[in-house]
C-alpha cells in the first residue's frame, strides 16, 4: 500500500514512513492511494469474532508486505487485551434502535487508546527492524496526553515528552499522565499556556538541531495515518454486532478534529453499509457552518464544557477536502492557502455532494446539560459531556427511525465532573474499580519555566541515550 499526499507535492510513501512523518513536505496530510473493498458476504463471515481478529480483517490490507500477518495478529491482540471489557467496544442501549458505543473502556478512560495503544506498539515493532530512536514531543490540553503516554510506556525506542500547561489541566487529567512509571516518560508543566506549548513543539519540529543528530522527533498527533486507520475498526464492529452488513446503520460521531468520524467516512467507502454519518460539534461548529452554508471560516476559540472538540481549525478535514476535489492536490492547496486567510467556499456541486455524506449539529453547553440529565433520568446512565453532544445530534437529525442509531461514546464520564454537576444531577461518577486508587499515586513531572530553549535543553539532557 503506498500513501500519497493531499497536498500533492512530497512523495507518495510506505507505510513504515507514514508512520514515522508527521506532516508530508508539503504541508498536506497522507492517505491510502486506494482503499481496501470488503464485500458483503466476506463482512457477514466475520460475526462473532473477536475485537482484535475483526481489526486484523479490516487493517492487514494496510500494512501488507511491512508487518507479517503473525506479528501483526499478536500486536492487535495485545493491544485489545489492555481493554476492561471483553467486547472492547460495548454497545448500551438508551432507547428502540438508539445505542450508544462505549469507546472508553481503555486505559485513559477515552477512544484515543484504541489508536495510540496501536500506534505505541507500531512504532516500537518497526523502530526496532530499523535500529532507530525516536523522541516524541506533543502538547496537550487533557485528553491526547495521557492517551500518548499510556500508548508508550512500554516502548523500548521510544521517549516520550507531553507538555501541559503548569496548573491549567483538571487534577484526573493531570493524574493520568503523571502517575505512569516508566523511564522512557517523561512529563513537563510548563508555567505558560497550551498555545505557549503547542508552539514550542512546533518551533522544535521546525529544528531539531537541540537533538545534535542523535535522534529526532516523531509525532502522535491525529493527523497521523495510523490512528484514523485503527478507528475505523469499531463502525464494523458495531454494525456486526446489530445486524449488520444486511441493514445499514447511522452513526453520530462527537468531532473536533475530524480523525474519529472520517474514519467513519472510510469503513462506508470500505463496503460497509451506513446510511447516515452525523458530525456532532460544541459552539466550536466550523464543520457545522461549512455543512449548513458553504463557508468554511475560522471564528474566536470557545472554551465549553466539551474541552477534547475545543477546536478552531479541523485538521483532518482536509482529509474530506482532498476526495471532494476528485484527489487533487493543488486544488486542495490553493484552497487551504486561501483558506488561511479569510472565509473560502468549495463548488456548488463539491458542497452537495458533502451534504449527502453528512448531516451535521452544533450542541452549547445548555443543550449537552439538559441531554445529560435528560438520558440520566430516563435511563439511569450518565453520558460525558462529548457523548451527550453525539446523543443530541442524533436526536436532531435523524432520518429513518428503522435504522440503528449508534453514538459514539467518546469518553467515560468520570472524566469530566464538573459537566455532570452542572447538569444539576447530584450523582457523581465514579472512576472504573482499576484506576479507583488514581488520586493516591505517585506523581512524576518537572516544572520548567515558559520558554522553548529550557524545554529543549531538557529534552536534549533526559532522553535514554542523553
Ligand atoms: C479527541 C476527542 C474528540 C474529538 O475527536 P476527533 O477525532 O478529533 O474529531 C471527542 N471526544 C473526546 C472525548 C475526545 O477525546
Amino acid at each position: 500500500m503506498r500513501y500519497i499526499s493531499t497536498r500533492g507535492e512530497a512523495p507518495a510513501l510506505g507505510f513504515e514512513d507514514v508512520l514515522l512523518t508527521g506532516l508530508a513536505t508539503d504541508g498536506g496530510l497522507y492517505v491510502p492511494e486506494s482503499l481496501p473493498h470488503f464485500s458483503l458476504e466476506e463482512i457477514r463471515s466475520w460475526r462473532g469474532i473477536s475485537y482484535a481478529e475483526l481489526a486484523y480483517k479490516i487493517m492487514y490490507p494496510f500494512v501488507e508486505g511491512v508487518i507479517p500477518a503473525d506479528d501483526f495478529r499478536k500486536m492487535l491482540e495485545e493491544t485489545y487485551s489492555v481493554f476492561s471489557h471483553q467486547a472492547v467496544a460495548p454497545l448500551v442501549q438508551l432507547d428502540t434502535n438508539e445505542w450508544v458505543m462505549e469507546l472508553f473502556r481503555g486505559p485513559t478512560l477515552a477512544f484515543k487508546d484504541f489508536a495510540l495503544q496501536l500506534l505505541g506498539r507500531l512504532l516500537d515493532y518497526v523502530l526496532a527492524k530499523r535500529k532507530q530512536h525516536v523522541v516524541i514531543m506533543g502538547a496537550t490540553s487533557g485528553d491526547t496526553g495521557s492517551a500518548a503516554i499510556e500508548g508508550c510506556r512500554r516502548c523500548e525506542h521510544v521517549d516520550i515528552f507531553i507538555l501541559h500547561p503548569h496548573q491549567r489541566v483538571s487534577e484526573v487529567q493531570r493524574r493520568q499522565m503523571t502517575t505512569v512509571q516508566g523511564d522512557n516518560i517523561h512529563n513537563i508543566a510548563v508555567k505558560g499556556n497550551f498555545d505557549d506549548c503547542q508552539r514550542m513543539v512546533k518551533e522544535s519540529f521546525g529544528n531539531q538541531s537541540f537533538l545534535g543528530g542523535k535522534t529526532q522527533l516523531a509525532a502522535v498527533n491525529s493527523i497521523n495515518w495510523a490512528r484514523i486507520m485503527a478507528q475505523i475498526v469499531y463502525y464494523f464492529q458495531a454494525s456486526l454486532a446489530l445486524g449488520g452488513p444486511d441493514r445499514s446503520m447511522a452513526f453520530s460521531v462527537p468531532t473536533g478534529n475530524f480523525g474519529d468520524i472520517f474514519a467513519g467516512y472510510l469503513a462506508k467507502k470500505m463496503g460497509l453499509p451506513i446510511s447516515q454519518l452525523v458530525i456532532a460539534t460544541n459552539r466550536n461548529d466550523i464543520l457545522h457552518r461549512f455543512m449548513s452554508g458553504n463557508k468554511y471560516e475560522q471564528h474566536q476559540l470557545e472554551h465549553t464544557l466539551s474541552p477534547s472538540m475545543d477546536i478552531m481549525v479541523s485538521s483532518n478535514f482536509e482529509r474530506l477536502l482532498f476526495d471532494l476535489h476528485g484527489r487533487d492536490g493543488v486544488a486542495v492547496r490553493t484552497l487551504l492557502e486561501n483558506a488561511a486567510k479569510g472565509p473560502v467556499s468549495i463548488e456548488e456541486y463539491r458542497w452537495k455532494h458533502a451534504r449527502k455524506l453528512f448531516d451535521s449539529d452544533a450542541v452549547d453547553d445548555q443543550t449537552t446539560c439538559d441531554t445529560i440529565r435528560e438520558v440520566y433520568e430516563r435511563n439511569e446512565y450518565l453520558l460525558d459531556p462529548h457523548t451527550a453532544i453525539g446523543v443530541r445530534a442524533a436526536r436532531n437529525c435523524r432520518r429513518d427511525s428503522a435504522v440503528p442509531m449508534i453514538t459514539l461514546g467518546t469518553a467515560h464520564p468520570a472524566k469530566f465532573p464538573d459537566a455532570i454537576a452542572e447538569s444539576g444531577l447530584s450523582v457523581k461518577p465514579d472512576l472504573p474499580a482499576h484506576m479507583a486508587d488514581l488520586f493516591e499515586r505517585d506523581e512524576r513531572y518537572t516544572v520548567l519555566d515558559n520558554s522553548v530553549s529550557d524545554v529543549q535543553n531538557f529534552i536534549a539532557s533526559h532522553w535514554k541515550n542523553a
